[in-house]
Formats: structure tokens, C-alpha cells, sequence
């Protein structure tokens, strides 16, 4: 009856690492996801890996900026990625990264394999070189004016007045984005995969139309890149690959200063993520990757279809590898029917959702409910997501539970019945029936359909309660019977449906399994009985989930100030405490900060906390004489008043001055320390680089 188990390897597109995740990260990973805890209820055996996509020239000039090295901001990045993946209860069993060995070393192989097959090819072109930085400019970081509409400030692909697509060197007055200067044309020989050539066509057009294997819309879209030209001939370019030094990413083996393009060993990464991951567990890489019988699966976004459809499986069959089974492909996400914009922001920060406690499986719950296997967009809705999560989520399935658990634990002992009547039989076999379709769903990416199905059985579970009253069995003569009946079919519906939701709501099965005092729940199980095994007891009922309140999940929308995307820095929290709410630079220009000199510091006598310090910020009284503030300020424990005297610090200046019992504190002095005090003591006072004086005015 069981099918043998299937071997899958799976994967979600790479994260670019020179910003946190947003709200279509979280979109493909509850997709994936959800699909792979599937497979797993099925006793099928998988790997479920990722990567940071950590090469290329965006990151190497972030890091620049940043004053770090390129690894060291990846680094940075990476030590982010954890609270999200948690958060949201995304089951990697890997995360790595494309700077890792095995993807350097897997790169530069698949190379010399295309190159060993004559697919390799060289070719000098001609493109902007940044004299000052002494770099060749990707598009992205040349500007100038727009050729067709003359609009200043626009990049080296496209006007965004006028809509114009051109050439770099179509702009006129171009200027180099990283150093300002007038970028000259240079020559530099680049290596090109041949995708042009009959055979990488040939074997192309044969992979793409394997049935099943990519979706129907996306195969129209790949036919219209194999639409013959006038002269009956099917074209693809070939594909630049290599980049000039410096470049941040993996050498060109038997080159000096020459790099990969970061889309060439980006997908690499998938198998390098697996690789590493074998390593750690000692099996057998080489031997799974051979394996005929694996299914290798990729979910991605629709904007990197290209890679995945043409590059990436002609990367791997020319190269001698197996190529993917299934590539699928998922639309974006908007939020109110908005677009998300990485440089505009991303309207719900996943982080932020988290902070504000809402729950992780609300969210899941609801991009499931809206997730196809098409290639559709889909919007993120406030209203509908409440309405969803209340009336749906809690409303029909939740308060199952709740409405028999009381009566079994107080009137029953927590017995469940095994023989529940006609009535409630017909309704489990009903519940039951649907394990297959429901899987075969899940299976096909058609979460929404699944949910809605799942979500129809429980109203049968509740016309049934309705119908058979137990309040009211519970009241009358002689019904115990009837009620155990009815309140032991509730419960066993209830661990049917958990079965069906526990892709999508791992965390609440884990509670529900608990509650039920079972193993973690298999696909398999719901076609026994939960006293299959004899008589059985579920424990004290405690309450699942919540309902959203719709004024919480408003302040996941408040717009930030000037919605500046998060710095990379604002993921990695070594002071104990997240970045606070953005602001805009009018309020932090209402905080008037000037240095201030340390005439004088003593002990507060009655206080262990606190020193008495007296500041020269400059200012002078009304008698023309020099005025000194008095400040109190909690740093006793970590310096000696004798340490302080001459020092220059920063003042707040225009704090409220406030009433102590020690005297009047006229203003605060800066100082760094954690959130907590006990998991990492020390205070360190701000002091300015020499030459400050008192009375300047930090901004
Ligand atoms: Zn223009």
C-alpha cells in the first residue's frame, strides 16, 4: 500500500547576502517548506538545503563602504539569517555559502567540464572602466544622462523618465556611481559559456519540454526564446561568465585575474550546500548526486527563470551531472496590491512581524491559503489575512478541541472512546478519505486548494457538534454515552485535520501531539485510529492559538519615516537588543549633542550607581563667566571619578533637566552598553577623536 520512499534533494533560491531577508524570502521559504514537511510526513527521505549567495560586485563595494571585508559581511549577514528561519519554522537541514570550499572547488570543475566539451570560448569586449577605483563598472554603477530624454542621474540600463532601455555607453556625460569620475572604454578578454552552439540548443529544447517537468506558462515563456528568426535559425546568446579583478567571487582556473560572473557559481552553490552537509553526516556525496532515482527540485522566484531553465541545466549536463527534475516557479508577493520594492522597502518587514509577537504560523497559514502552482502573484491583505486566521484557522479548526477536550477531561477521565456510533464513523471514514486527495494537493503545490478542502471538512466536524450538542448532552440523564461519543469523534476529527494542517502549522501539531499524547504525527496516521492501540488518554487541554487582533497587526504597517531598507548591520545584535523603529533625520536633529569636557567627577554619597559630574559644554553664564552643568550619570560601577577629570565626552544638552535626590541633573553623557546588564556588564563612555573641543555640536 505504501509507495517505496523517494529521494529528494530540494532547494530555494540563494539569498543575495548584503541585505536581511524580506517579505518574498519568507514567501518562497514557507513554499518550499511546506512542501518538504509534506514529503517528510511521507517517510520520504530529503535534503533540504540553502546557501548565501555571497560573490559578485555589489557585495564587494557594500563591504567597501561598510569598512569591511567582503567575507566579513557576508558573515555579518549570515549570523542574521537564523531568527528569521526559526521565526518562521523554516526546516533547512543545511545553510551554507557560495564562498564556501566545496563551492569553489564544485565551480571551478563544472567549468573545466564545459571547456573540456569545447563550450568555453574567449572573446575581447569593451566596457566602462572606473580609473579612480581601478575596476571595470557593472551597468548598475555607471550614470550619466538619459540619451533619448537627456533626464540627468540615470543608470547605465534604463531611464526611469522616459521608460528608454539603452547601452551604457549610450549615456551621454556618463559618470562612474562609485567615484564620480568619467569612466574610460576598456578592453579586457572575457570567457563566454557557448550557448549558442547546436548542441546546448538542441539539448535545451529536448530538457525544457519534458512533461512535468516545468510549469505551463513558464514552458511558453522559454518557447518564446526558441522562436526561430526570420531565417528559420533558433538563437541564444552566449553567456558572459567571467568578470575582471578585483572582483569579489571564485578565480577562473589557469587565470591570473579573472573571476566567475556570481550567476555562474550562485546555483552551484544548491549542490555545494549538499555536499557540505554530506560531509558533516559522512555519507556518500558523489554517489547521491549519481543516483538516478533522485529528484533534484528547485523552487524559485519568476525573475531568475532564465538561470534555472537554460544556464543551470546546461551548466550541469555538459559538465557530466545530472540535471534537475523540477524547477518550480513561484510569482511575488505585494502587499495591499503593491509591489515590493527592494530600494522603496518591502512594506512588512518578516522581522518586525516577529518582534511584535505575532504569530509565526499566522502568516504560513495565510500565504498558504493563497499559494498555487501557477505562477501567480499574490497579495498580501490585512483584512483578508484576519479574516483568514479568525474565522478559518481558529474559528473552525482550533475551537474543535476546545469544545470536547472540557468534557472528556472532566466527565471521562481523558478517555477517548474507540467506538463512537454510526454517525461519528461516518464522519472520521469521510475525514479519513481525504488523506490522499489532500496529499495529492500538497504534492502539486496547490496549497490553496488544500486548505480550502481541509477547512470544508471542518465545517463538517462543527455541523456535527452542532447538530449532537454536547452542552447539552452533558446536562440530560443518561447521555454519557451519547456525549463520550460525540466529544471522542470530536477529538479524533480534530487529530485528522491536525495531520492534514501540520505542513503548514508545524509548531501547533508539536502542541496538538502533546495535548493528544502521541508521537509526532505521520502521514500514515491518519488512517488509524488514535486508540488503535488500545484505550487512550489525551492530556489537559491548553489553549492553541490566538486570534489576531487586528490593532496589533497594524503597527506591522506603519510606515517608516523615510523608508530606508535596513542596513545589514541592524540584523546582528551583540548589544542584546534589536534596532529601534526608523526615524527620520528631523528627529534626530532635535537632539542637540555637543562635547562637553569633564571638569569635575566624584562619588555620590548613598548611591553605588551613580557619579556626579560637573561638564564645560562651552556655554557661559549671563555674568559672561563659564557656565558647568551638573550631571548624574550611572557609571560608578565602571570608572574611578579620578579616571574622568579632563576628559572630553558628548552631552545630550537639551535634555529635560530632572529632579534627583541627589540635586538637579541638567542633561545625560553618552555611553555604550548591552540591553542587559548581567549577560554582559561594562559601560564605556563616548570620548571624541582629539581636537574636539566642548561646546561643538555632534550631528
Ligand atoms: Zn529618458
Amino acid at each position: 500500500m505504501t509507495a517505496p520512499a523517494r529521494k529528494l534533494f530540494v532547494t530555494t533560491a540563494l539569498p543575495y547576502a548584503n541585505a536581511p531577508f524580506h517579505i518574498g524570502h519568507m514567501m518562497e521559504y514557507i513554499q518550499a517548506d511546506v512542501w518538504v514537511r509534506l514529503q517528510r510526513m511521507r517517510g520520504h527521505e530529503l535534503h533540504f538545503v540553502c546557501a548565501d549567495d555571497a560573490h559578485g560586485a555589489p557585495i564587494m563595494i557594500a563591504a567597501e563602504k561598510a569598512g569591511l571585508s567582503a567575507q566579513d559581511f557576508v558573515a555579518r549577514i549570515a549570523a542574521g539569517r537564523r531568527q528569521y528561519l526559526d521565526g518562521f519554522h523554516i526546516s533547512f537541514d543545511n545553510w551554507h555559502s557560495t564562498d564556501g570550499p566545496e563551492n569553489h572547488e564544485l565551480a571551478q570543475s563544472i567549468y573545466l567540464g564545459l571547456r573540456k566539451q569545447g563550450l568555453i570560448g574567449e572573446r575581447v569586449i569593451e566596457q566602462f572602466y572606473d580609473p579612480v577605483k581601478g575596476m571595470f563598472l557593472p551597468d548598475r554603477y555607471i550614470k550619466g544622462e538619459c540619451p533619448r530624454c537627456g533626464a540627468a542621474d540615470q543608470y547605465g540600463d534604463s531611464c526611469e523618465v522616459c521608460g528608454a532601455v539603452y547601452a551604457p555607453t549610450e549615456l551621454k556625460n556618463p559618470y562612474s556611481a562609485l567615484s564620480g569620475a568619467t569612466p574610460e572604454r576598456r578592453r579586457s578578454a572575457h570567457h563566454f559559456f557557448l550557448l549558442s552552439s547546436q548542441r546546448c540548443i538542441d539539448f535545451l529544447q529536448e530538457w525544457t519540454a519534458v512533461p512535468g517537468r516545468l510549469q505551463p506558462e513558464v514552458l511558453n515563456k522559454i518557447r518564446e526564446w526558441f522562436t526561430p528568426d526570420e531565417t528559420g535559425r533558433v538563437t541564444l546568446a552566449d553567456w558572459d561568465i567571467s568578470r575582471d579583478a578585483p572582483y569579489f567571487g571564485i578565480r577562473i582556473p589557469d587565470t591570473e585575474d579573472k573571476y566567475f560572473y556570481v550567476w555562474l557559481d550562485a546555483p552551484v552553490g544548491y549542490l555545494a550546500s549538499l555536499k557540505n552537509r554530506f560531509g558533516k553526516l559522512g555519507l556518500d556525496y558523489e554517489a547521491y548526486v549519481a543516483d538516478p532515482a533522485v529528484e533534484q527540485v528547485h523552487f524559485i522566484g519568476k525573475d531568475i527563470v532564465y538561470f534555472h531553465t537554460l544556464f543551470w541545466p546546461a551548466m550541469l549536463h555538459f559538465s557530466g551531472r545530472k540535471t534537475p527534475d523540477h524547477v518550480f516557479v513561484h510569482g511575488f508577493i505585494t502587499v495591499s496590491g503593491e509591489k515590493m520594492s527592494k530600494s522603496r522597502g518591502t512594506g512588512i518587514s518578516p522581522l518586525r512581524y516577529l518582534e511584535l509577537g505575532l504569530d509565526a504560523e499566522w502568516l504560513r497559514y495565510y500565504i498558504a491559503a493563497k499559494l498555487n502552482a501557477r505562477v501567480e502573484d499574490i497579495d498580501f491583505n490585512p483584512d483578508d489575512f484576519v479574516a483568514r486566521v479568525n474565522a478559518d484557522l481558529v474559528g473552525k479548526y482550533v475551537n474543535i478541541a476546545s469544545r470536547a477536550a472540557g468534557f472528556l477531561a472532566k466527565r471521562f477521565g481523558g478517555r477517548v472512546s474507540d467506538d463512537v456510533g454510526v454517525e461519528g464513523r461516518a464522519l472520521l471514514d469521510a475525514l479519513r478519505g481525504a488523506s490522499e486527495p489532500v496529499a495529492e494537493l500538497y504534492e502539486a503545490r496547490e496549497y490553496g486548494k488544500a486548505l480550502r478542502e481541509i477547512m470544508a471538512l471542518a465545517d463538517r466536524v462543527n455541523a456535527y457538534v452542532d447538530q449532537h450538542k454536547p452542552w447539552e448532552l452533558a446536562r440530560q440523564e443518561g447521555q454519557d454515552a451519547a456525549l463520550h461519543d460525540v466529544c471522542s469523534t470530536c477529538i479524533e476529527a480534530f487529530r485528522l485535520l491536525t495531520i492534514y494542517l501540520k505542513p503548514v502549522l508545524p509548531a501547533l501539531a508539536a502542541k496538538v501531539e502533546s495535548f493528544l499524547g502521541v508521537p509526532p504525527l505521520q502521514w500514515a496516521d491518519a488512517a488509524r485510529g488514535l486508540s488503535h492501540g488500545g484505550p487512550h488518554r489525551i492530556g489537559r487541554y491548553e489553549h492553541l492559538m490566538q486570534r489576531v487582533d487586528p490593532k496589533r497587526l497594524d503597527a506591522l504597517f506603519e510606515p517608516p519615516a523615510d523608508a530606508a531598507p535596513a542596513e545589514p548591520a541592524a540584523q546582528t545584535l551583540p548589544g542584546g537588543e534589536a534596532i529601534a523603529a526608523t526615524i527620520g533625520i528631523d528627529d534626530f536633529a532635535k537632539v542637540d549633542l555637543r562635547i562637553a569636557r569633564i571638569v569635575g567627577a566624584e562619588r555620590v554619597e548613598g548611591s553605588t550607581k551613580l557619579l556626579r559630574l560637573l561638564l564645560d559644554a562651552g556655554e557661559t553664564g549671563a555674568d559672561g563667566a563659564p557656565r558647568l552643568r551638573q550631571v548624574f550619570s550611572g557609571i560608578a560601577s565602571a570608572y574611578a571619578p579620578e579616571q574622568l577629570a579632563g576628559k572630553l565626552t558628548v552631552l545630550v544638552a537639551n535634555l529635560a533637566p530632572r529632579k534627583m535626590k541627589f540635586g538637579l541633573s541638567e542633561g545625560m553623557v553618552l555611553a555604550a552598553s548591552h540591553a542587559d546588564e548581567k549577560a554582559s556588564p561594562g559601560i564605556y563612555l563616548l570620548e571624541p577623536w582629539p581636537g574636539a573641543t566642548p561646546g561643538l555640536r555632534v550631528r
